[in-house]
Formats: C-alpha cells, sequence, structure tokens
C-alpha cells in the first residue's frame, strides 16, 4: 500500500509539476492586471519620439522610468552612453543612454538576453487619431495608444513576466538591452554591443528580440528576415535640361535610356530577369514546406486591405514564400524626372532611378551588386546610346535565417503551446531586420524574435494599439518561455 502510495505521488509529481508552476506563474500575472495597464498607460503618456529633436528629453525621462523599474524588480542596470547625434550640420543631440541590465547571475542556469526599444514614432491627433495619441485609451478589448504595441506594452509585457516569475522563482538570468533610437535606426548601437562584446554580452547563451508582430490572431515566432540591396541607376544625357520643340528628335534621351533599363529588370510576374540572381537561393525543404501549410493567413483579408484585384501568385503559401523566401525586385522612383501636375515639356538631363532587391538566404550583397551592375551595363551597350550610365549600390543590408530546431526555439514553441493551447506559426519578415543579423554576427548566438503585435496593431500608423489579450497573454508566454529554457538546460 505504502509502496503503491510512493508510486502515485511520484507520478502526480512529474504529471503535475510544470502545471503547478505555471498556475502559479499565470494566477499571478492575472492578478495584476489592471496594474499592468495602468503602468503602459503612465509610459504611454511619455511622448518618447525619437526623429523630433524637441522631444528628446522625452526619450531620456522614458529610459530613466525604465531603468527605475528594473531596479525596482530588483536588476543591476548600466545606463551606457553612447555619444551624440549629428542631426543636422552643426546641430549635434545627444544619444539617449542605452539600458544594460540584469537580473541573477546563477552560473548554472542560462542567461537570456532580451532586446527592445522605447522610442517611438512621431503621432498627432490631427494626423487622424480617433483619440489622444499620448493617452491610454481602453475599448472593446483593446489598449489604444502611441508604443502600446510598438514597442512599450512588449517590453513591458516581458518586464512583467520577469518580475512575475520572480515571484514564484526565477529559473534563469535575464539581462535586457533597452535602447531610445530604434525608430530612427539605432545609431551607435551596432558599436555598443561590439565594445561590450567581452564584458556585459559574456555569458549570454541566446538573444531574443521582443519587437515584432505576429501573422495572425495566431502567436507567431520569427525564425527569419529578408536583407535589402539597394541601388541608384544614374543615366546621364544633355549637359542641362532641354525643351522637347527644339531637341525632341535631335537627342538620345536620358529618361527613354533609364526607362528601357528599369523594364528589362523583372517581368510582369515579378520574376527577376538579371543572370544569376536566384542561384543562391536556398532551396525549399520538404520541412519547410509543411510550416507553411498551417500558417493562418487569409487572401481576401489581404485584397481588402491592400485593394488588389489580383496577386502575382495564387496561393497563401506562394505569397508568403515570396515575401519571406525569395528575393523580390521594387522599383521605388526616378530622381530628377519631372513629376509635378499640369505639363511641362522639359527633356531631363540626368535622371536617377531607385530600386531593390528584397534578398534572402544565401545571397551575399556583393555578388548581388555584380550581379546587377553587369546586367545593366550589357544591356545599356546592347542599345548603342551614348549616354553615360552608372549603378551604385548604396545599401547592402544582409539577410537573417535562424535555426528552429535550436532549443531557443523549441523552448518557445513549447510555451505558445501552454500558454494559446495553439501551436505557433513560425514566420519570418518580408523586410530587413538589421538588429537581429547584428546579434547573430557580432556575439555569434541564436537570435529569435519572440514579439507580441497583432497583425492591425498599426505600428506606425494612426490609432496603434495591442489587444489586452496579447498583453496580458503575452506576459505569461514570456514567463513561461523562461521556464522552458531553464527546462532545457543541461
Ligand atoms: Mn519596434
Ligand atoms: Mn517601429
Amino acid at each position: 500500500m505504502l509502496f503503491m502510495l510512493a508510486i502515485i505521488s511520484l507520478l502526480s509529481d512529474q504529471v503535475f509539476l510544470t502545471p503547478v508552476q505555471n498556475n502559479a506563474l499565470f494566477q499571478y500575472i492575472n492578478d495584476h492586471q489592471s496594474e499592468y495597464i495602468q503602468r503602459l498607460k503612465n509610459w504611454v503618456a511619455i511622448e518618447s519620439d525619437s526623429s523630433d529633436p524637441s522631444k528628446r528629453d522625452q526619450v531620456q525621462l522614458m529610459m530613466e522610468m525604465t531603468k527605475d523599474y528594473i531596479l525596482k524588480m530588483g536588476g543591476h542596470v548600466e545606463m551606457a552612453e553612447i555619444g551624440e547625434q549629428e542631426y543636422s550640420p552643426g546641430i549635434k543631440l545627444p544619444l539617449p543612454p542605452v539600458i544594460l541590465a540584469q537580473i541573477g547571475n546563477d552560473t548554472n542556469k542560462p542567461t537570456v538576453c532580451f532586446y527592445g526599444h522605447m522610442d517611438v514614432q512621431p503621432a498627432k491627433k490631427e494626423d487622424g487619431w480617433k483619440t489622444e495619441p499620448y493617452t491610454l485609451v481602453e475599448e472593446n478589448g483593446n489598449l489604444f495608444g502611441r508604443g502600446t504595441s510598438d514597442d512599450k506594452g512588449q517590453i513591458l509585457a516581458l518586464l512583467h513576466g520577469v518580475e512575475s516569475l520572480k515571484k514564484i522563482g526565477l529559473p534563469v538570468n535575464v539581462k535586457f538591452v533597452i535602447e531610445g533610437m530604434e525608430e530612427v535606426g539605432s545609431q551607435g548601437l551596432e558599436k555598443l554591443v561590439e565594445d561590450k562584446k567581452n564584458t556585459f554580452f559574456s555569458d549570454v547563451d541566446y538573444i531574443v528580440v521582443t519587437d515584432t508582430p505576429w501573422l495572425s490572431k495566431k502567436p507567431g515566432i520569427t525564425y527569419g528576415a529578408r536583407g535589402n540591396c539597394y541601388f541608384y541607376l544614374e543615366v546621364e544625357g544633355a549637359r542641362r535640361d532641354l525643351h522637347s520643340g527644339g531637341f525632341g528628335g535631335t537627342v538620345y534621351e536620358a529618361m527613354s535610356d533609364l526607362i528601357y533599363l528599369l523594364g528589362q529588370l523583372a517581368d510582369v510576374k515579378g520574376k527577376i530577369l538579371i543572370p544569376g540572381i536566384y542561384d543562391d537561393v536556398l532551396p525549399l525543404t520538404e520541412q519547410e514546406k509543411e510550416l507553411y501549410k498551417n500558417l493562418e493567413f487569409n487572401l481576401d483579408d489581404l485584397k481588402a486591405d491592400t485593394g488588389a484585384k489580383q496577386f502575382l501568385h495564387d496561393t497563401k503559401e506562394e505569397i508568403l514564400m515570396y515575401r519571406w523566401r525569395y528575393p523580390s525586385l521594387s522599383i521605388h522612383g526616378i530622381e530628377g524626372a519631372f513629376s509635378g501636375s499640369g505639363t511641362k515639356t522639359v527633356i531631363p538631363a540626368k535622371v536617377i532611378a531607385k530600386f531593390s532587391i528584397r534578398q534572402v538566404p544565401n545571397m551575399n550583397p556583393s555578388v548581388v551588386e555584380k550581379q546587377v551592375t553587369d546586367y545593366l551595363e550589357s544591356k545599356f551597350s546592347e542599345r548603342k546610346s551614348p549616354n553615360k550610365i552608372k549603378v551604385t549600390m548604396v545599401i547592402g543590408a544582409q539577410p537573417w535565417l535562424a535555426n528552429m530546431n535550436d532549443p531557443l526555439y523549441v523552448a518557445a514553441q513549447k510555451a505558445v503551446k501552454k500558454v494559446f493551447n495553439t501551436d505557433a506559426d513560425m514566420i519570418r519578415a518580408g523586410g530587413t531586420i538589421p538588429i537581429a543579423k547584428s546579434f547573430e554576427e557580432i556575439l555569434g548566438k541564436t537570435v529569435m524574435l519572440l514579439g507580441i503585435g497583432g497583425p492591425e496593431d498599426a505600428p506606425h500608423g494612426q490609432n496603434e494599439k495591442i489587444s489586452k489579450h496579447n498583453y496580458i497573454e503575452g506576459t505569461k508566454l514570456y514567463g513561461s518561455f523562461l521556464q522552458e529554457i531553464a527546462n532545457a538546460w543541461p
């Protein structure tokens, strides 16, 4: 009988250990919801718009408030100075310090380092907001206000998750890198990470970026992003702008050459015509193909949202693959071309087209640069125009792709399952996330993007919001994720 009881208690320990832990965590978070929303309200009220020099003191204040809160949680905080910003020639502004914080330093535990930002995009009521952008308003289960989704709400959910976990026993060491200049290009951050590689970052095992949306209402974990090779194509014809009455029919026109060349870049279905451009694209594996099947993504919603009658591809899978794992080419504009209203009979002397290629693993920007330049030069020489062309690649941001079988990803998937009772969507970003690639390259650690933004949060637009569900359940997600990371630690 005793023997039986011993077995039962042993079994029950094993079966119930994790749920009991989580009930305590979830219960604690549920009990503190209104406090979490109040804190978001206080943080949203700070106009930490990093693009506006007159608001720089607000960004500084926001960094101080964040520091104070981490100190209150029992953390250690360093405010790392990163110098000044040359805002415009002769005008220098102080860059807000970057928070480098730590909670726990047990060498037997893994150390997870989170990244996020406290600055926001500009917002004014007259831009078309229904409510005051810097006043948090709760309506129909949503929390409206600038920064609720990008990124104050996500960082607060993380901090609250860690704080809750601390009450029942923090099973990991946690570090935070929180900056105040993300919305204007993270100036000084990459250098700071390099400088601190052997100090602050030396014991970091994993990097998690807390600044991303999901693809749908289903939680998403982001494991890749496309890069960007941005080109200028310049055609120079006459010494000055000419009148078409006097010179139309006389000169080789720069604009005609440019339009011809732009027309050679891709076909009507978006296929890039530059030889070799697809050579280094990673082949699609069966395992990867499977992932796309379960993604929740509605093409009709996308049509309604964009107003597009038809897309380049017919299925959800193809649309997402061409957004995430294949390169694309877009033409953005022409500098020097007449673009005003009305009629003007000018022949522009010099025009510069702007186009970019979103490139993917394992494409290399310097190879792309050569392929594009060689192709345009050969197409131009076939045309036998006496004008001059110049191809320049002005941005060469690399793509990023993580190994989603890494324990970091497995832990996040388990946490999603536990909190939301569904499998996570494994997603990528069609745009570029330079910080993910920088962290990976400089520190050599696995990087993951685990955010809690919803697909309709409008992070840079009017009426930015986060749903209360995402905010509160997201808090549980961060707490559970850290428990799972600890469970997987050898
Ligand atoms: Mn952001
Ligand atoms: Mn943003």
